[in-house]
């Protein structure tokens, strides 16, 4: 593990500050889709956003993460196509992340989008399955959406137009299309 320096930066983030509102414990959930179905539970309205936090013990977590990409940069699509896949077998560890809405596709990816790390803080990713033999599931409910912008002359000129919405959801859903080879994002 190594630590990043305060000085690092990073493209992209979707961060809070955790307040668990309702918390559940949760056992034997065979898959993503299952868990999904659980935190689903936990949200009262598709209008509003939501942090969850899952943590316990994991039978199987596969994620995805890409290497650091460099000027030009390609879509995120393209990048998607060559990332590496991770998979860890019986690890103590959290998922992080959270769901939001569908209005705010565009500015974020609408539905459930989960991060993991190992207990020891060794490997982890962007998830794309898993299954959890027992531990617990918190959620915070999120009424704030604050969005803030680079101010540079890249940020400013590049042709973000060019983005379709279906590349973003092929680029989601990379695990489908490619068996596996899918990028990081968050
Ligand atoms: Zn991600």
């Amino acid at each position: 593990m190594v630590e990043a320096e305060d000085r690092v930066k990073t493209p992209f983030a979707v961060v809070t500050w955790f307040k668990p509102e309702q918390q559940v414990q949760l056992t034997g959930i065979e898959s993503y889709a299952r868990l999904q179905d659980e935190l689903d539970k936990l949200r009262p309205s598709p209008n509003l956003f939501y942090a969850f936090k899952v943590e316990g013990t994991f039978e199987y977590v596969q994620t995805r993460s890409v290497p650091p990409q460099s000027k030009p940069y390609p879509p995120l699509v393209e990048v998607t196509d060559i990332q590496p896949t991770f998979e860890f077998h019986d690890v103590e560890g959290t998922l992080a992340g959270f769901w939001c809405p569908s209005y705010a596709g565009g500015a974020n990816m609408p539905g459930y989008h989960l991060h993991f790390l190992r207990e020891d803080c060794t490997g982890g990713g962007h998830l794309l399955e898993c299954k959890l033999a027992e531990g617990s599931a918190a959620v915070d409910i999120t009424t704030e959406f604050h969005m803030y912008l680079p101010e540079n002359d890249h940020f400013t000129h590049v042709d973000l137009g060019s983005v379709e919405k279906v590349d973003i959801e092929r680029a989601e859903q990379q695990i489908n299309i490619y068996n596996g080879a899918e990028a990081w994002r968050f």
